[in-house]
């Protein structure tokens, strides 16, 4: 479904990020991006989602070569969490995590229903928490919004680029143990960065390991424990 094909990105100063890439991310499957600080995985992700141009080579979404497709568009398909989370502070948890469905023209009365129901999912009681603020909430809620924010407007596509990487160690696991639930549930494409291996493991169907640029390694979690 996501098709890397000798990828490579150079930054204006020279540096190589992304160096000659290929790999795939297959439908409905959760792909781990691994590897140390600085070895190009954000650039990885934020060229799928047309943050930022390639050097050379191709990346294909359903047999699409994304160069050809309009960068806001493409947006739309793609759920997007960082790890700062990025809920909009002005703006309740319900306005937040309604945001893509409205721009997508959805109607009210389905929109509502399902801000609800991701609420709902993650164990966010909706009465309580819509009509709250980010700040009033705590960081593994918060983290939570980001989640179901970007799962809000039913993208096939979820990337996460070290979305619990700032949660305590507890907020984390319960995190990781959703997100693999709700991957099973919604079976959604997701790609994923962390530069811990254990997260990796838990969480992957495949495990894609890259170092200074280029990929080391593409294995399975068994493979990865049974070969290190
Ligand atoms: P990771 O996410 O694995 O930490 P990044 O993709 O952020 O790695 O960075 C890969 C390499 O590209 C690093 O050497 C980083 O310093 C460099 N880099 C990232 N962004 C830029 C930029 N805007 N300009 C120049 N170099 C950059
Ligand atoms: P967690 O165990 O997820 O880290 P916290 O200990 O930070 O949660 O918060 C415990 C409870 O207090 C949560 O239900 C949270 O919604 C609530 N809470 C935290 N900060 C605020 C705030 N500023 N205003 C209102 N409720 C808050």
């Amino acid at each position: 479904m996501i098709t890397f094909d000798q990828v490579t990105k150079a930054y204006e100063d020279g540096t190589i990020a992304v160096d000659n890439v290929s790999f795939t991310v297959k439908k409905g499957n959760l792909v781990t991006l691994i590897g140390p600080s600085g070895c190009g995985k954000t650039t990885t992700m934020k060229m799928i989602n047309k943050l930022i141009p390639l050097t050379s080579g191709t990346i294909t979404i359903n047999g699409n070569d994304i160069a050809n497709e309009n960068a806001v568009e493409l947006r739309r398909n793609i759920g997007y969490v960082i790890q700062r989370i990025g809920l909009l502070p002005h703006m309740t948890i319900e306005e937040n995590v309604s945001l893509v469905p409205k721009l997508k023209g959805w109607e009210k009365k389905d929109y509502e229903k399902r801000v609800d129901e991701l609420l709902d999912l993650v164990g966010l009681d909706p009465s309580v928490y819509k009509k709250r603020y980010p700040l009033e909430l705590s960081g593994g809620q918060q983290q939570r919004v980001g989640v179901i924010r970007a799962l809000a407007g039913e993208p096939p596509i979820i990337l996460m680029d070290e979305p619990f990487s700032a949660l305590d160690p507890i907020s984390r696991e319960q995190l990781q143990a959703e997100l693999k639930l709700l991957q099973k549930n919604i079976h959604k494409t997701i790609v994923f960065v962390t530069h811990d291996m254990d997260e990796a493991i838990k969480l992957a169907d495949e495990i894609v390991v890259m170092k200074e640029g280029k990929i080391q390694q593409i294995s399975s979690p068994m493979n990865l424990i049974e070969n290190p």
